[in-house]
Order: C-alpha cells, then sequence, then structure tokens
C-alpha cells in the first residue's frame, strides 16, 4: 500500500558526468520504521539521501518523502529533518541560538521549541555548552547539535547521515536510544558504516554498491543468507552483498 510508506523511490538515478552515482535505485520503507542504508565509499548512500532531502536533483526517476513528490522542495523539507556529513551550523551561534534560528524558520511557537531544544541539548549532554559558539565545539559536539537540529520539529520522516560518527560511547548509545523512541512515529532512514546501530535498531536494510541495491531485507534475513560461519553478522552479508571479483589487472 502507498499510503503507508513514508519514502518511496521509482527507478531514482543521479549520473555526474560519466559517473552513475545511483543506478535506477527502487525504495519502499514503510512509515514508522528505520531503515539501514548501507554501502562501501561512494556507493551512493550520499546521493541518494541528497536527492531525498530534494537538495540535489535526480537524473531520472522519482521518490516521494512523507508522501510529498521530491520536486515539491518546500512539501517535502516541511516534513523532513535531515543530518548531512557536516551539520549545517552557524559557527558564531550558540547552539541554543542555532535551535531556535532553525525552530523560527520552520514558524514553530518559541516556547514549545525552547522546551524541546533544551531537552536534547540536556539529553546530548550539550546543556553545559548550549550558550558557547559553536565555533568552539568539538566534531561530536557539532553532530550532537546537528542531530538536534534535524529532530526538533518531530519530523515525519528523518534522514541521517553517519549520525553516530565520531561520537564518544555515551554518545553513541544516546544517539542509538533516541532513534529506537523515534520508531513507530518517525520513519528513519539512517546511512551508515556502522554495521551494529544497523543490526539493533534497524526494521529493514538496503545495501548499495555502485549506485545498485544489492541486498535488502532485515538485518536477520540478510545474516541468514550470508554464507560465512555458523553465525553469520551483518558485516558478512554485506561483504557478501558488496564483493567485487579480484581485478586480474590490479597489482
Ligand atoms: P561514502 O560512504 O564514502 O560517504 P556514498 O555512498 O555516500 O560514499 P556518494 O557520496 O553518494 O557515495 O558518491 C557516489 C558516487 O558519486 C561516487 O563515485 C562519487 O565520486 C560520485 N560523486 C558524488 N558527488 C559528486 C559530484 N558532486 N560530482 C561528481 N561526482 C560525484
Amino acid at each position: 500500500m502507498t499510503s503507508s510508506l513514508a519514502i518511496r523511490a521509482d527507478a531514482l538515478s543521479k549520473r555526474y558526468g560519466g559517473t552513475t552515482a545511483v543506478d535506477g535505485l527502487d525504495l519502499a520503507v514503510p512509515a514508522g520504521s528505520v531503515y539501514g542504508f548501507l554501502g562501501p565509499n561512494g556507493a551512493g548512500k550520499t546521493t541518494t539521501v541528497r536527492m531525498l532531502a530534494t537538495l540535489l536533483r535526480p537524473t531520472s526517476g522519482t521518490a516521494t518523502v512523507a508522501g510529498a513528490p521530491i520536486d515539491d522542495r518546500d512539501a517535502v523539507r516541511e516534513r523532513i529533518g535531515y543530518l548531512p556529513e557536516t551539520p549545517p551550523l552557524h559557527e558564531e551561534l550558540t547552539a541554543r541560538e542555532q535551535l531556535a534560528y532553525a525552530a523560527g524558520l520552520r514558524d514553530l511557537p518559541a516556547d514549545d521549541a525552547a522546551r524541546r531544544a533544551d531537552a536534547f541539548l540536556d539529553r546530548f549532554d550539550l546543556a553545559d555548552a548550549a550558550d558557547r559558539r559553536i565555533g568552539t565545539y568539538s566534531k561530536g559536539m557539532r553532530r550532537k547539535a546537528g542531530i538536534a537540529q534535524a529532530l526538533l520539529h518531530d519530523p515525519a520522516v528523518a534522514l541521517l547521515d553517519e549520525p553516530t560518527a565520531g561520537l564518544d560511547p555515551r554518545a553513541a548509545r544516546t544517539v542509538r536510544e533516541t532513534v529506537a523512541g523515534l520508531a513507530g512515529e518517525t520513519t528513519v532512514l539512517l546511512s551508515t558504516h556502522a554495521l551494529p546501530v544497523v543490526d539493533e535498531l534497524a526494521d529493514a536494510v538496503g545495501v548499495l554498491s555502485d549506485g545498485r541495491l544489492v541486498a535488502e531485507g532485515s538485518p536477520e534475513r540478510l545474516k541468514r543468507r550470508a554464507a560465512a560461519g555458523d553465525e553469520p553478522t551483518l558485516e558478512d552479508a554485506f561483504l557478501e552483498a558488496t564483493g567485487a571479483e579480484p581485478d586480474p589487472g590490479a597489482d
């Protein structure tokens, strides 16, 4: 049923000159689920997520996100939260100001937004730094502020590119718990190389390689299908799905 899909892509493709970054991708992500989006470096994950976030126009194909076609940028942007690889933050603002600014852009009621911002700052252990300029933040602190910004307006769909990258173990756990807490309400596309995170959180996993989906299913199903060992891991499944033939010309 199309209406229960929060993300749907049909033959979505992106070419950069001679490079095909995303090659006829079909996606069907049910509302309220967590979808782990995996793939080797250069597989086309970021390109896909940027198209879904309406920041990049597909060369061909279509997609809808939270019920809106991606060529309706305003409608999609209203309904999504996006955490890119580098969180879009203003160095000269404090985290509290940044979140208030983001809330203002989305016309959120100020007191409600301030309450939600405080809750995120607390949860991500940023309360003590909340009134310091983001320019003084570490990489992990920036990522946490970026996640708070992506989720502040309680989006229908959260597109999260590497949300746990560079986070210390406690912060990474907090982010995992946060994503787990979204399940059922918010649809999460989790693009990451952190396979244990996907194993723990994802209802379904898609493995992209050279712009194409080479494996898809629940983490359990992908592990069962992997030939390696008695207790195959998601890593085994990933390596199998993305294993390239050795290049005889390589030395
Ligand atoms: P990673 O895991 O390393 O972040 P990824 O799966 O997110 O990789 P993409 O960043 O989507 O991969 O890149 C997919 C392909 O598209 C790569 O071959 C990359 O070189 C190419 N590509 C991405 N952006 C551009 C661009 N602006 N111009 C030309 N080629 C690009």
